[in-house]
């Protein structure tokens, strides 16, 4: 079940305080320079010997540590002193609460995310933190989809870079028990003609498999339709993420709908038995109101995810959530709501 974190109270470890505030601030879609600075400082405590934060509070000296400033270290002295910092009081008080309004009831049954990035690609911060926080806010599983080798703005994940992750996401579960699990997966680009953007062999070793259209956005109709219909028909994939591609607000600017036969690929979609997402960034919106109208009416499986590309994102699924709960999916149709058995069953029909 996911769930708001409750608000931290005095004593807080200065290392809590300093990631709470950086997760307020991405929940809140604050500057990634102000959220880097919180990031980083986190990481400047951890390469401390035990009781040299103390000392260093003591004698003033914790801005000469790089990566800790005026107002981390003001944070880090307050935590220390055993006070709850005043700056992390008042992000509490003004962005602790629901991000929407509707859809609730929905985002508490939520128990997992098919949909996320880490600093292995265009996210922003490392996995192990990604899956902290994940299990913070209460999921059972999570699946990490950084990007595929074309998709080099994103520093998309080349199949040697890919076998070193999943290693490491197979250490992570290890490491943390059998209440959550890390899900090995990409988010794949489906490239002009419909075929997917790392080897057959890669994808089979992965728990899930979100195909995406990150290129040629504007491609004509018929072409758009066929290269879509390709990809959710190929049995490796499992979610089709953000299929209009628009963005309708933020830094990037806007972007219009791709042109596609929406019944053709979301006919597809439930002969391929593969799920429709509804991408919660507030950029995206992605699909919109009339498309998931239609492929509920078609009969598609759906996934409310993150697509989150830092800690605090993946909270954004409460706005997935309005829009899935107003639209009237049942929560038995939203692949996110499922245990991890039976998420990993769906998706790997054949193990
Ligand atoms: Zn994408
Ligand atoms: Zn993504």
């Amino acid at each position: 079940m996911v769930a708001l974190l409750a608000p931290l109270e005095a004593p807080v470890e200065p290392t809590d305080a300093l990631r709470r505030i950086a997760f307020l601030l991405e929940r809140t879609r604050s500057g990634t320079y102000r959220v880097e600075a919180f990031r980083n400082a986190v990481k400047a405590l951890k390469q401390l010997d035990d009781g040299e934060v103390d000392a260093r509070v003591a004698a003033g000296t914790l801005q000469q540590i790089p990566g800790i400033g005026k107002s981390t270290s003001s944070v880090i002295e307050e935590a220390a002193r055993g006070e709850l910092p005043a700056y992390l009081e008042s992000l509490q008080d003004k962005s602790g609460g629901p991000l929407a309004t509707g859809g609730e009831g929905l985002y508490a049954a939520l128990r997992g995310d098919c949909h996320l990035h880490s600093d292995w690609s265009d996210g922003g911060s490392p996995i192990d933190e990604m899956a902290l926080t994940g299990i913070e806010l209460g999921h059972e599983w999570m699946v990490l989809t950084d990007h595929s080798p074309q998709l080099r703005v994103a520093n998309g994940l080349t199949a040697e870079r890919l076998t070193k992750q999943i290693a490491i996401v197979d250490a992570i579960n290890r490491g943390v028990g059998e209440s959550f699990r890390l899900f090995k997966g990409i988010e794949v680009d489906i490239l002009d003609d419909g075929a997917l953007d790392q080897t057959d062999e890669m994808l089979g070793r992965l728990d899930l498999v979100t195909a995406s259209v990150h290129s040629k956005l504007r491609m004509n109709s018929a072409p758009m339709t066929k290269r879509m219909v390709a990809a959710v028909l190929n049995p490796r994939v499992n979610v089709l993420g953000h299929c209009t591609g628009r963005l309708v607000t933020g830094s990037r600017g806007t972007r219009p709908q791709s042109d596609f036969d929406a019944r053709a690929v979301f006919e597809a979609c439930v002969e391929g038995n593969t799920a429709v997402e509804i991408n919660s960034r507030p950029e995206r919106q992605d699909p919109p109101d009339d498309l998931i109208e239609l492929a509920l009416e078609m009969g598609c499986l759906f996934a409310v995810d993150s697509d989150a590309h830092a800690p605090g994102q993946l909270d954004m699924k409460a706005y997935g959530c309005e829009r899935a709960e107003r639209l009237g999916v049942p929560e038995d149709r939203i692949i996110t709501t499922w245990d991890a058995d039976r998420l990993h069953a769906w998706a790997n029909p054949e193990s």
